[in-house]
């Protein structure tokens, strides 16, 4: 009970003024803060399950995740598993960016799930809904334990991660993967300093994350780069994205993904208020290209591609990747989340 005297609940009820609704359903065991984590409360649970299964019509290239953490506070405004924030009944705004529930027995629950006579060994994904790196993991550390488990379970494993805390755990993901496939790989879409710290207000910056690309590197494992979300009219540009690539070439990337933004249910609201806040002059555009719903219309994916497609070609990185090569289709509460950054 290391942090007991920052507890501001203990099993569900409040012993201050905070709100928990929702967390008694998923086992909450007490919600805390603590001075080096300023406006931010962890709500620590119990999971009951820690391998969840991706349904089919995810259309995603694996079929299981772990998730420590739910919410993220790493804060991207374009974040699309904000709602899943709303099944605990939080909001999928700044409860999301400042409300972590942290799995704390996650670790030996998938070891438990491993265990079974029926686990057939498939491609566990980590970071597919929050952040397995975000700021919670310096104080939490799940992610020795998660990829603990499934390498002594001869379980492949992915992560993908905009956290630079990565660093800490490399000796272990470099010996996981002398045991089974391991996939790493950074999200990286953003290369400008002012949009960086406005859009993506909790994260590392663009060239810390440059700076893990090529410590993954220098471990011996290879290092693919999520170029997305790319924002039209922000940086989707030839020259955001040229530079953005060269420097990702530059740290030593083995392959890049390039896809632009998708703006489903409430993210659609709250990544518009930023918008409307830092770039008025843009609602109009964004309104016409989400006319139709959460996906950018054809025409735009196709110039996208077109776009990038020299690019990438130009700065000698090979282009799609498994498993993180495709955008997500759908965004469902857990134990069937399916969510790429
Ligand atoms: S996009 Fe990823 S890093 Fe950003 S808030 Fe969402 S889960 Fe966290």
């Amino acid at each position: 009970m290391r942090w007991a005297n920052q507890a501001v609940a203990v099993n569900g009820k409040p012993v201050d003024d905070g709100a928990l609704p929702g967390l008694q359903r998923i086992g909450l065991v007490r919600s805390v803060r603590a001075p080096q984590f300023d406006g931010i409360t962890f709500h620590e649970v119990l999971c009951k399950s820690a391998l969840n299964k991706i349904p089919e019509a995810a259309a995603l290239p694996f079929r299981y995740t772990v998730n420590g953490y739910r919410g993220c506070s790493h804060a991207c405004r374009y974040c699309f598993a904000r709602p899943t924030h709303e099944y605990l009944d939080f909001n999928c705004g700044n409860d999301f960016d400042s409300q972590v529930v942290v799995k704390t027995n996650v670790a030996e629950v998938l070891r438990r799930e491993l265990r079974r006579s029926s686990w057939r060994r498939e491609t566990v994904a980590l970071g597919t809904n929050t952040d397995p790196y975000q700021r919670a993991e310096g104080r939490y550390a799940l992610m020795p334990g998660i990829v603990g488990a499934l390498a002594d379970s001869g379980t492949p494993l992915s992560i993908l991660t905009k956290g630079t805390l990565l660093r800490r755990d490399l000796p272990l993901i470099a010996a996981a993967a002398q045991r089974v496939p391991v996939s790493v790989a950074v999200s990286l879409a953003v290369g400008d300093a002012e949009l960086h710290r406005d859009v993506e207000p909790g994260t590392p910056t663009p060239q810390a994350r440059l700076g893990l690309i090529a410590a993954i590197r220098d471990a011996g494992l290879d290092c693919h780069v999520m170029v997305a979300p790319v924002l039209p009219h922000l940086t989707d540009s030839v020259e955001h994205l040229d530079a953005l690539l060269a420097d990702i070439a530059a740290a030593g990337a083995t392959g890049v993904t390039v896809f632009g933004l998708h703006l489903r249910r409430s993210t659609r609201g709250w990544f518009m208020s930023w918008l409307a806040r830092s770039h008025p002059d843009l609602v109009g555009s964004y309104r016409e290209l989400y006319r139709r719903g959460a996906y950018l219309p054809p025409s735009y994916r196709e110039m996208l591609r077109e776009r990038a497609a020299p690019l990438i070609a130009k700065h000698r990185l090979a282009g799609d990747h498994r498993p993180f090569a495709q955008a997500p289709r759908a965004v469902e509460p857990e134990p069937v989340q399916a969510t790429l950054f």
